[in-house]
């Protein structure tokens, strides 16, 4: 997972960048980028860590021109390192190009091998880099047109955005696997992975990106084109359930309300006869307030949450994550002591979480716990940028209910039903993707997972 962020002719690019990444921060937390093009260079700041704490005044500074893009990542593909920051930047032939990228790409390491057996050089282990040679490579004319080509010969996840000395182009994969709106900022144009961002600078709302569009953003105006063959969408349905955040519109809904209906549903399918309702902070809350207004039982807040610690998945490695839950998260002995709750939470993926948060409810003196899932059993990893890579480590791939159950030590444990899913978020056409739920993938995936 990743975010991305460019503003297009406007005197203050980077500075709006930067806000721009601030509110996309929840989609990446391990590094963060601005590339910005004064017409003649590009310039480039990455580093490892928080955009607060890598964008300083002096770096905002030495970032000049009019135009810029930025990133925040979320290893899925290439290691977690400074080399492996985005925006990527090249100079070539043609001069330079810098790219952000979300998603991930399934046949990147098919085409980086072909590449390298033809003398191409590597500077990262990121998908996104072989996207850079194709480019360089091609005997297209323009910049777009070589853009065009390359991005034919990749599958898989991408959301991107290009800036070169002269414009900045936005793609978004024919299945629309990752999110992408253009906003506009007093005629300067805004590209963003959620709308969050553009609220945050005042910034207007125009349009999503279409799955397949490319959008190119020039001196001379915005033209769109669509190079690929229609093909059904594939919308993450995890960007709903978790990724994104509550306050985005994404694929034409509002986080919040399908959240909340989510929560609705999860109520309709699995009551529970509890005192009380709680929310597992923050991703939670929003089906929690579902699940309590449906089942008329209050909603408490029996956890109470460190703001000042980040998400507890996104780091890479077992042992952090597991010291994650505890920091994290405090239980209220005064709410819960002798009680009988329900606990929404939005996911169960490898289980850690939630038996440490029951075993911590307990420790509060909980005397039930019901657990409440607004999902469906999380069967199989995402090749398309979700952090859900290996089979054995999702629970569900090998485990029932009932084993899961007891495995988290609940009293009970009720996921959301597929058709209750589809029910809250379906239109007419299926336009998600529900892999992770079925195994059922919109593309070929590398067969070594
Ligand atoms: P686990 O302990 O592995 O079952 O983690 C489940 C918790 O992690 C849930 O509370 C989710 O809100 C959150 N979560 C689910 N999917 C992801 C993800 N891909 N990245 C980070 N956090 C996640």
């Amino acid at each position: 997972m990743c975010g991305i962020f460019g503003i297009y002719d406007h005197n203050e690019a980077s500075n709006l960048t930067y806000l721009g990444l601030y509110a996309l921060q929840h989609r990446g937390q391990e590094s963060a980028g601005i590339v910005s093009s004064d017409g003649k260079k590009l310039h480039h700041h990455r580093q490892m860590g928080l955009v607060s704490e890598i964008f300083t005044r002096d770096a905002l500074k030495k970032l000049p021109g009019k135009s810029a893009i930025g990133h925040v990542r979320y290893s899925t593909a290439g290691s977690s390192e400074v080399r492996n920051a985005q925006p990527f930047v090249v100079d070539y032939a043609k001069g330079g190009i810098a790219i952000a990228h979300n998603g991930n790409l399934t046949n990147a390491v098919l085409i980086r091998s072909e590449l390298e057996t033809n003398g191409s050089i590597f500077q990262c282990n990121m998908d996104t880099e072989v996207i850079v040679h194709l480019i360089a490579r091609s005997k297209a004319k323009t910049f777009v047109e070589r853009v065009i080509q390359a991005i034919q010969q990749v599958e898989g996840a991408y959301s991107l955005l290009f800036l070169t000395e002269r414009e900045m182009v936005a793609v978004r994969d024919p299945f629309g696997f990752r999110p992408m709106v253009l906003g506009d900022l007093k005629g300067a144009p805004v590209i963003a992975s959620e709308t969050c961002a553009l609220d945050l600078i005042n910034a207007n709302f125009v349009r999503e990106i279409d799955p397949g569009e490319v959008l190119v953003i020039a001196p001379e105006g915005i033209h769109s084109l669509k190079p690929f063959k229609r093909t059904r969408s594939a919308q993450c349905i995890f960007e709903f359930i978790y990724f994104a955040r509550p306050d985005s519109t994404l694929f034409n809904r509002n986080v919040y309300q399908v959240r909340k209906d989510l929560g609705i549903q999860l109520a309709k399918e699995s009551p529970a006869a509890v005192d009380m309702v709680v929310p597992i902070p923050d991703s939670g809350f929003p089906a929690t307030i579902g699940y309590a207004s449906e089942s008329g039982i209050p909603l408490e807040m029996g956890l109470i949450r460190n703001h000042y610690v980040g998400r507890t998945f996104i780091e890479p490695e077992q042992s952090i994550r597991h010291f994650g839950v505890k920091i994290k998260l405090n239980a209220s002995r005064n709410l819960l002591n002798g009680r009988k709750i329900v606990t929404v939470d939005d996911s169960i993926v490898r289980a850690t979480t939630s038996r440490k948060i029951n075993k911590m409810l307990r420790h509060a003196g909980a005397k039930e716990i019901h657990a409440r899932i607004s999902s469906p059993p999380i069967t199989h990893p995402c090749f398309f940028g979700i952090d859900t890579p290996v089979r054995s480590e999702l629970i569900a791939s090998s485990h029932e209910v009932k084993e899961i159950q007891k495995y988290i030590t609940a009293n009970s444990l009720a996921y959301l039903s597929l058709e209750g899913l589809k029910k809250c978020v379906q239109t007419e056409a299926d336009n998600f993707c529900y892999a992770c739920f079925t195994g059922d993938y919109p593309l070929p995936f590398p067969a070594d997972r």
